[in-house]
């Protein structure tokens, strides 16, 4: 039986341009997340997909609808609240070269929400539950203290996912994670985010444009243009029958060599 975790209903979000009318990059988005399971969201480059995502994370104070987490309204929570919130809904970023401090070692990065949003004081504490993190997203100890240039690009993904589920969330929104890697490191990516949902149970929104990513990860699938949904059921579904001439547009557009190789 599903469990639904995280409730959207009718999000909007708009932006006012200078010169231009309000737009709404998100419009009257609806969708569920099932515990343990992943959503993909996917829609071409400008779609809306990001606006979304922070929509999720409560970063907008103006975004219509309501976004339903343990019985709060994200859009409507207060400071408090969205700090709880924050705790369980972590967000992995797609570039892991802008995303990571490139001031603060390995060790820095993950500590800061275990400090932070945990609430650990203890440094030994702080330090056995990095290491452990980073063991899980495949790092080392020799890891720690080194800064972030110091790593490729895939393992700059596992400080991003280690610092995300270094502060035991329910649910990851993954926003492009693959999209600056290699094929091969892409795979690697998905199956680590794959090995931590089995084995934690975490509710994971995965964002991209591929519809190859999204494929091997999803259990049920969201198709976004220009901000609406164009399409939403079990992926397996909506790959086998597409419902809109969009949809297989972005199917036809799938490069012949594939991740699949890979995974
Ligand atoms: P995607 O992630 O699918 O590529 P985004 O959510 O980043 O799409 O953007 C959707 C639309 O919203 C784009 O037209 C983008 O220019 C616009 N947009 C996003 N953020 C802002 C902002 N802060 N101010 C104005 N427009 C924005
Ligand atoms: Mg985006």
């Amino acid at each position: 039986m599903n469990e639904v975790i995280l409730e959207a209903k009718n999000v909007s979000k708009s932006f006012q341009k200078k010169g231009h009318d309000k737009f709404l990059a998100v419009d009257n988005i609806s969708f569920k997340l099932n515990k343990a399971k992943t959503l993909g969201i996917v829609g071409e480059s400008g779609s809306g997909k990001s606006t979304l995502a922070r929509c999720i994370m409560g970063l907008y104070n103006d975004a219509e609808g309501e976004i339903i987490y343990k019985d709060i309204d994200i859009l409507k929570a207060d400071k408090r609240k969205l700090r709880e919130i924050r705790r369980d809904i972590q967000m992995v970023f797609q570039d892991p070269y802008s995303s990571l401090n490139p001031r603060k070692t390995c060790k820095e990065i993950i500590a800061s929400g275990i400090r932070n949003l945990l609430g650990e004081r203890d440094k030994k504490k702080i330090d056995k539950k990095v290491l452990e993190t980073m063991e899980i997203c495949g790092l080392t100890k020799a890891h720690m203290d080194r800064y972030p240039h110091e790593f490729s690009g895939g393992q700059r993904q596992r400080i991003s996912i280690a610092r995300a589920l270094a502060v035991d969330p329910q649910i990851i929104v993954a926003d492009e994670p693959t999209s600056a890697l290699d094929v091969s490191i892409q795979a690697q990516i998905i199956n680590l985010l794959e090995q931590l949902q089995d084995d934690f149970g975490l509710g994971i929104i995965f964002i991209s444009h591929d519809l190859s990513v999204v494929r091997h990860i999803s259990d049920d699938l969201l198709v976004m243009k220009s901000g609406k949904l164009i399409e939403y059921g079990k992926s397996e579904d909506i790959f086998e029958n597409p419902k809109d001439e969009y949809t297989v547009r972005l199917l036809d557009s799938v490069p012949g060599k594939t991740l699949a190789e890979y995974l």
